[in-house]
Formats: structure tokens, sequence, C-alpha cells
């Protein structure tokens, strides 16, 4: 008997409201191997969740190839910039491609020739070509979660070439930023010959002989409304309470990150260590409350960065602990969304310093869900979030340990006045622009509404 749950991530807290709103059918991995029954419980839990199902089956060595592989040990890492963890193994790709071919027949099944076909992330590249070479002609559309690396880096993949050329089969292709979307038409200019573009909107076109491509920038965002909501109810106000009361006269620091590399932990904790050691009052002042959630733990880099994250802590807690005072909590877990949210509204700081990421949800969350409107967020400036963000958070360069630490004691001794003004900016901000502002802006452009 199956159980179906979504998966974490960004992505699927991004989507998940807009399909059960509009509607439609998402079609992806279903994250197992054996499918007996899978079918039937898919339909089940999409007449529960207001939209259809579709699994797409995948054998383990093709998980281990195409999504660790490829996906993970190549596209994530030189997506953000970190070009010496690729694992450049020419047979990723060649999976890679061929699970994008089985992506586009399962979609190519199950479309009605008005459907509007629309494809996220850097997993699926390769999918419009595919489409195309099945003569599926309806409208295609993709977004990129991650970042877009800029040209000198993107050069270094392999197959720069192919992948640039399949992207460009796409209508559509939307990028978290402007910068992204910068380096994706300087890399088309630098490796794709005679493609002429309009830069100077926000979504911009390349004109084809066959057809026109257009390439925008759509800073993707969360259900605001909902998660204001869901922070206001009794019970995570109570539980928000209690973790309050739990360190009477301390500032909670909350850090929510996936463990990943992009994520900047190790460098976080020097910072916070570094602030410890140079604004003495911060000591039995705040506490840290650090939350990783476990991710891609097959991969050996992620094993690595595990043990780093957790000597750093063991380390500052070591040297600082006090009587009834430990530095740094520490927690290697999901943890259900109501707690999320009460971890969110008992934070005083946020501290959000990834070295890249395409948006960063946990800062918005963060915002949302801080109803008492005292909060502040310290935010890195390589997040994609800092271009909306910028006015009302404490930017930080993640690489910079002292400067870090220094926003760390800002945030710590910002008067109420000042935090609630910076707060109100970045709600009203992010609440303009939320997840329904974002896929009607993308389908708009896609002229699909
Ligand atoms: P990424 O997509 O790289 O993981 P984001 O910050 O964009 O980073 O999104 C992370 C998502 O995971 C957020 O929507 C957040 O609510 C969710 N999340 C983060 N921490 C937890 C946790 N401990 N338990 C459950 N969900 C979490």
């Amino acid at each position: 008997m199956w159980q179906v749950e979504a998966s974490g991530g960004g992505l699927v807290t991004a989507l998940e409201p807009v399909l059960r709103q509009k509607g439609g059918l998402w079609i992806g991995w279903p994250g197992v191997y054996e499918d007996g029954g899978l079918e039937q419980a898919l339909a089940a839990k999409g007449v529960e969740a207001g939209y259809a199902l579709k699994g797409v089956n995948l054998t383990e060595e093709e998980v281990g190839d195409y999504y660790y592989g490829f996906s993970n040990e190549i596209l994530w890492p030189l997506f953000h910039d970190l070009q010496n963890l690729c694992n450049f193994d020419p047979a990723y790709w060649n999976v890679y491609k061929e699970v994008n071919a089985k992506f586009a027949q399962v979609i190519a099944r199950n479309v009605s020739r008005l459907d509007y076909i629309w494809v996220q992330d850097y997993h699926l590249l390769l999918v419009a070509k595919e489409l195309r070479n099945l003569k599926v002609r309806n409208k295609t559309g993709f977004f990129l979660h991650t970042p877009f690396p800029p040209l000198d880096i993107f050069l270094k993949l392999p197959w720069r070439r192919q992948v640039l050329q399949a992207m460009m089969e796409y209508d559509l292709l939307g990028f978290q930023t402007a910068r992204d979307r910068n380096n994706f038409l300087q890399c088309v200019e630098s490796l794709i010959k005679g493609v002429q573009h309009d830069a100077r909107r926000q979504v911009s076109t390349i004109a084809r002989p066959e057809r026109e491509l257009k390439v925008g920038s759509f800073p993707i965002s969360i259900d605001f409304g909902q998660f204001a909501r869901d922070a206001s109810q009794e019970l995570v106000a109570q539980r928000a309470w209690d973790l309050c009361q739990a360190v009477p006269d301390r500032q909670i620091i909350l850090g929510v990150d996936r463990l990943d590399y992009s994520k900047g932990l190790p460098q976080k904790l020097q910072a916070f260590r570094y602030a410890l050691e140079q604004y003495t009052d911060l000591q039995e002042k705040v506490t840290l409350v650090q939350v990783v959630v476990p991710s891609r733990e097959d991969i050996p880099e992620y094993q690595e960065l595990r043990e780093e994250v957790e000597g750093l802590v063991s380390e500052i807690n070591g040297r600082f602990s006090r009587w009834a005072w430990v530095p740094v909590h520490y927690m290697y877990r999901n943890l259900p969304r109501m707690e999320l949210l009460a971890y969110y509204r008992a934070a005083a700081i946020a501290l959000v310093t990834p070295l890249k990421d395409g948006m960063n949800l946990v800062a918005k969350e963060y915002c949302a869900a801080n109803v008492d409107r005292n909060g502040v967020l310290i935010l890195s400036e390589f997040a994609g979030a800092a271009v909306q963000l910028r006015g009302g958070s404490l930017l930080v360069n993640p690489y910079d340990v002292e400067s870090t630490a220094q926003a760390i004691y800002q945030a710590f001794i910002m008067n109420t006045n000042e935090r609630r003004s910076r707060m109100k900016r970045l709600r009203s901000s992010i609440r303009a622009r939320d997840i329904y502002w974002w896929v009607d802006f993308f389908l708009r452009e896609a002229r699909v509404t």
C-alpha cells in the first residue's frame, strides 16, 4: 500500500499551491523503483490534491547517472559556480539524454493539443528538444530554479553547445534574476553563431529563422498569504512563545538550510564563531538554532559537508558553552510545517547566507511568517532573493566572515522601530510579488492566459 507525499525543497513549495489552484497534470519521477499499484495511488492522491499526477518510471541505474550524476554532480555545482566539485563523467551525459527522452515520451502520451507544457528545472533541460523529435507541437516553457552561471564557468561543461541548443528549443525560458538571464544570453552569443537578441526588456526575444524564443527573468516566490495565515494560528503562536521562553532574555538567530555546499553552512558557522569572539556581549545573549535538512545523502561531498558542519558545531559549543547556555542548537532533520513556522516566528534574526542560490525561499518564508514584524533578515548578496529584498534586509558577502559577524551584531542591537520598518518593507514587497504573481507573469509572457 503506497502513501504518496510531496518531496521537500523550494520547487515543490512554490508550485504546489499554483497547481492546486489552477489544476493540471504534474509529471515527475515518483521517487521509488517498484511501481506495483503506484499508478492508482497517484491517481487517488491527485483527486485529493486537485491536480493529476503521473509518474515517469526510472531504474536505479538511471537515477544514479541521471539524477545523482549529471544533474547533481555536474549541473548543480556548475550552475552554483563550484566547478571544482563537478564530476564530468561522460556516462552521465548519455543517461541524462535518455532520461530526458523518457520524460518527453510520457509527456507526449499525456498531453492534449492545447495543453501548455511547463518544464521545471535543471534536470530536464533537453525535454523540449526531445518533444520536437516526437513531433509534439504544443507550446513549451522552461523555468530554471537555480542560478545560470557566467560564460567562463559555463564553458567548462563538455556538452555546453548541445545543452544551449536544446534549451533554445523551448518557446519561453525563465530565469530567477536578470543576472542569470544575462549570463545565459552571453553564453548563447558566444557559443551559437548568428543569434540576435534584444536585451533591454525584462523579457527579451531571440529571433530565429523558424520561430521566436523569449528569455526573461521571473523571480519565484511563495504563497505569502498562506504563510502569514498559518503563522498567525494559535497553535503556532503558542509554540513560538514556548521556544522563546526556553531561552529567556536571549535572541534566537535562525538558520534553515538543506544540507548543501551552496548554502555556505561552514562559512556561516565561522562567522557566528567570529561574532562570539569579537562582540563578547553576544555571549549568553544569542542562540543560533541551525536546522539542516538532509539532502542527497548518497553523494560523498554531502557526507563530507555534514561532517564538517557537525565538527564546527561541536567546536563552537565546546569552546563557548556556559552553564544553561549552548550557543548552537543543531537539528539535522525535516521539521513538520507548523514547527518550522514556530521557529520562523520565534526568531529575532534569520541568518540566510548561501554562497549562491537561485532564489532562496527560506528568506521569503521567514518574512511572511514574521507576523509580529520584529525580526531582522540577514541575507547573502548572492541569493536571487537579494535583488528584491535588499531594501529591508542586512546584505552580506557570505565569504566575508568579519562583515557577516558585524551584521549579526548590528541585527542584535537593532532597535524595535528600525526592525519594524525594515520588516514592513520586506513583507509588502513579498506580498506584492507572491507565487500567484509569478505564475501569472510567466504564463502571460507564454501567452497562455
Ligand atoms: P532549496 O530549494 O535549495 O532547498 P529554498 O530556500 O529555496 O532552498 O527552499 C527550501 C524549502 O524547504 C523551503 O520551502 C522550506 O520551507 C523547506 N524547508 C526548509 N527546511 C525545512 C525543514 N526542516 N523541514 C521541512 N521543510 C523545510
